[in-house]
This record gives structure tokens, sequence and C-alpha cells, in this order.
């Protein structure tokens, strides 16, 4: 019988990177999560996972089963009852006060609803992040036009949103998301409202992000489009995860 050498942790990542395998970074992680809203019964009940970085995940389940719940713990509009919520490493229950503000410039949020500002054009709803933030007024035009050409929106830039087609105005509401180079994008149902092609557009778009460093994590009831995009999924239930299905495991069609 040949002996196994016990190999410590540090020495196996080292080898790792010594093999040119780089070991998976965590960018977000769920220990033990519940969720129980005032007077109300269990959103999310024990939930465990995690998130690597350069990975995209869906999020599915009926409706009221804690997807939009699960998404609001990640970017601190709400807190768990239970449990842990991870983000690089650090425990979101330590982040309060002026820190929940530098905590959300790494989480960049998509919304079904876009929530444009209707007055101001696409460039300016673009910048805002930045303004907010007080990034310097070249560095912010310099950063708008290049998140504005690659979402294919170079030649709106001046458009207002009500002068957009729904496809355009959520691409908007990404481009928004994306401009503070978040290392992480949450989209909760962000195709709600478009239809199937467009769907499918900007689910390209978001299954693009990895490769350029950033992670995804998609809620979605739609299960056609979910086993179409063949990415992990995880499948909530009543507040619980009830799978965590990797993309060989999906079925066709
Ligand atoms: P989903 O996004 O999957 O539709 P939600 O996270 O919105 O699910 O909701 C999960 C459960 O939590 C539902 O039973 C819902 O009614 C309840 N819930 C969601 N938000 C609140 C809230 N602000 N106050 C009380 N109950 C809520």
């Amino acid at each position: 019988m040949v002996a196994t050498p016990a190999v410590d942790a540090a020495s196996a990542v080292e080898g790792a990177w010594g093999s040119g395998i780089i070991p998976a970074m965590g960018v977000l992680r769920f220990d033990n999560v519940s969720k129980q809203y005032p007077g109300g019964h269990a959103a999310l009940s024990d939930v465990s996972f995690a998130i690597d970085a350069g990975e995209m995940v869906f999020i599915t389940g009926h409706s009221g089963a804690g997807k939009s719940t699960l998404l609001r713990l990640v970017h601190l509009s709400e807190r768990p009852s239970r449990g842990a919520v991870l983000f690089a490493e650090r425990n979101l229950l330590k982040v309060r006060g002026r820190r929940v503000a530098l905590h959300r410039r790494e989480v960049g949020v998509v919304f079904q609803d876009h929530r444009l500002l209707s007055d101001r054009s696409v460039a300016e709803n673009v910048a805002l992040p930045l303004i907010l933030r007080g990034v310097r007024r070249g560095e912010i035009a310099k950063r708008v036009r290049a998140v504005l050409e690659r979402l294919s929106l170079g030649d709106r830039e001046r458009a207002l949103p009500g002068q957009l087609s729904a496809g355009e105005q959520q691409r908007v509401g990404i481009a928004r998301a994306l401009v503070g180079e978040p290392s992480l994008l949450v989209a909760d149902e962000p195709t709600g409202n478009l239809d199937p092609t467009l769907s499918s557009e900007i689910m390209a778009l978001f299954a693009a992000l990895p490769e350029r460093g950033t992670s995804v994590l998609v809620a979605s009831h739609d299960l056609a489009l979910v086993k179409r995009m063949r990415k992990r999924v995880l499948v909530l239930d009543q507040g619980r995860l009830a799978d965590d299905i990797r993309p060989e495991d999906l079925a066709d069609g």
C-alpha cells in the first residue's frame, strides 16, 4: 500500500500555482443563511452555496421562492436573520455605516424595471454612479464612452430613456451597473419585460462578462431561457435551496 503524504492547505495552493492551475477565488458565499421578514414566514431557510470568481450562476424558482431576497442580502438592502453572507471572504454582517456604500461599489445591480432617470440622457444615467463617487470628469467621460460602446449604445448617448426601445433601456441599465467595474453583477429578472429574442441578447451580454473578470448572479423564473444558457443553476423552493445544477447536468431542450 502506498502511503499518501499529508499535504497542508498552503502547499496544496502553492502546488496548484506551480502547475499553472490558478486556485478558484471565492467571490460570494452563503453559510446557512435564513431570512425572516418581520411578521412573515421564512423567505430563505438555511441556504448555503459558494460562487467563484468568473462564474455565471442563475437562481431560479417560482414567484415567492426567495430569489429577490437572496439578491437583496448580497447588495445589503436586507440582512440575514441567521447565518453569514461572505463577499470576497468578508463577512457582510460587519459591513455597516459608510462601508455599505463602499461594498455596493463592488456589486453592480440590474433591475427588471431598470430605474433610469427619464429627464437625463443615456450618458448622464450611466455616469451617475461615478458622479456620486466623486470620480474626475475626464475619467467619467472616458469610462462612460467605453461602456456604452461595449454595449452597442455608442450612438445613443445623448438620447433620453423614453426615446429608446425596451432592449436599449435595459442595456443602459446594465451599462450603469458595469461602469464602476464591479467584481460581481447581480440582476433580478433582467429580462422580465422583454420578448424572447431580446431576452436572449441580454443574457448573452451577461454571459460575456465573466471572461472580463466580473462574476454574474441572475435571478430568473424563465426556466426555458435559463436552460438554454447552460450555466450553473441554483433552484430555490419556498426559501430552501432545492438543487445546485452544474451546466453539464442540465437536461437538453
Ligand atoms: P421571489 O423573488 O422568488 O419572487 P421574494 O424574495 O420576493 O421571492 O419573496 C420570498 C418571500 O418573502 C415571499 O413569501 C414574499 O412574500 C416574502 N417577502 C418578500 N419581501 C418581503 C418584505 N419586504 N416583507 C415581508 N415579506 C416579504
